[in-house]
C-alpha cells in the first residue's frame, strides 16, 4: 500500500509569534521554521505501518512518499519527514501564501499521478489553523474521508478510524483509498536518529511547479489586518467563596 503524506513546513511551535508592525501579517524573519506537528504525526502513522507498530501489521505501507508545497527551504521539511522514515519526496515550488484550496488542488494533481491507496494529512496548520485542506482534498478527489484520527485499523481494503469529536469518541470504517487527518492523540513522533537523518539526505526529492498540475496559486482571500492577541490582565486572590461569588458577579460571568 502506498501512503502519501503532505508536510507543511511552519514556524517553530515553541516560539511566540510577533506581528509585523504594519499589522500585515506574522513577522517570519530569521525565526526557526519546523514540520507541522500535526504532518510529523502523519509521518509517524505512515512509517508505523510500514515497520510494524501502533497496532500495524509490518509492511501494510510499502512506501511513504512526503510531499511539500512552499518555498526552496521546503525541502528541509521534506528530509525531515525521509529522517523519520519516508521514502521519497515531492517538492512543489511556490512563494508566498498558498491557501488550503490552492494546497488541495496541487494534491489532487500530486494523488492522480502518484495514486497511493492513503493520503494522511495533519489536521490543521499551526501557521494559518485553517484545518480546511484535508476536508477540500476529499472533496475534490470525491474520496471518502475521516478527520481528527486518535486510532487508526487497518484491514483489507477499509480503514477503521477512531475520532475524537466534542463530547466523545466516534468509529468510522472508510473504505481505501481514503483521507485521513490527524489528531495530537495518534501518537507520539519519534526523534529521528543522526543515522536515519544522514540516510535522509540520499533519499530522493522531486521537484515540481503548480503549473505542472495546472493550479494557480493566486490568493482568492485578503487579509485585512492582523493583531496581537490582548494582554491578559493580572488575576487576584479571594478569602471567600461568597467573595468569589460577589467578583463572578461583578465581572458578569453568573
Ligand atoms: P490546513 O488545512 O492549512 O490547516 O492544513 C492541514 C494539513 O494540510 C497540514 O497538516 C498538511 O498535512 C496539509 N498541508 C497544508 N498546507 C500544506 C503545504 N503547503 N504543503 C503540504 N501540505 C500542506
Amino acid at each position: 500500500m502506498k501512503v502519501l503524506v503532505p508536510v507543511k513546513r511552519v514556524l517553530d511551535y515553541n516560539l511566540k509569534v510577533r506581528v509585523k508592525p504594519d499589522g500585515s501579517g506574522v513577522d517570519l524573519s530569521n525565526l526557526k521554521m519546523s514540520i507541522n506537528p500535526f504532518c510529523e504525526i502523519a509521518v509517524e502513522e505512515a512509517v508505523r505501518m510500514k515497520e510494524g507498530g501502533g497496532g500495524h501489521t509490518k509492511d501494510s505501507a510499502t512506501e511513504i512518499v512526503a510531499v511539500s508545497i512552499g518555498p526552496d527551504q521546503s525541502q528541509e521539511t521534506l528530509r525531515n519527514a525521509l529522517a523519520i522514515g519516508a521514502d521519497r519526496g515531492i517538492l512543489v515550488k511556490a512563494d508566498g501564501e498558498i491557501e488550503p484550496l490552492a494546497v488541495a488542488k496541487i494534491l489532487k494533481g500530486v494523488i492522480d499521478a502518484e495514486k497511493p491507496d492513503l493520503v494522511i494529512l495533519g489536521k490543521q496548520a499551526i501557521d494559518d489553523d485553517n484545518n480546511a485542506t484535508a476536508q477540500m482534498l476529499a472533496a475534490l478527489l470525491d474520496w471518502p474521508q475521516a478527520t481528527f484520527a486518535s486510532k487508526i485499523v487497518l484491514a483489507g481494503s477499509k480503514a477503521t478510524v477512531t475520532r475524537e469529536v466534542d463530547g466523545g469518541l466516534q468509529t468510522l470504517d472508510v473504505d481505501l483509498p481514503a483521507i485521513i487527518s490527524t489528531d495530537l492523540r495518534l501518537n507520539e513522533p519519534r526523534y529521528a536518529s543522526l543515522p536515519n537523518i544522514m540516510k535522509a539526505k540520499k533519499k530522493p526529492i522531486d521537484v515540481k511547479a503548480p503549473a505542472d498540475y495546472g493550479v494557480d496559486t493566486a490568493p482568492r482571500l485578503k487579509t485585512i489586518k492582523t493583531t496581537e492577541p490582548g494582554k491578559r490582565q493580572a488575576g487576584i486572590k479571594v478569602k471567600t467563596t461568597a467573595e468569589l461569588v460577589g467578583k463572578l458577579k461583578e465581572a458578569g460571568v453568573i
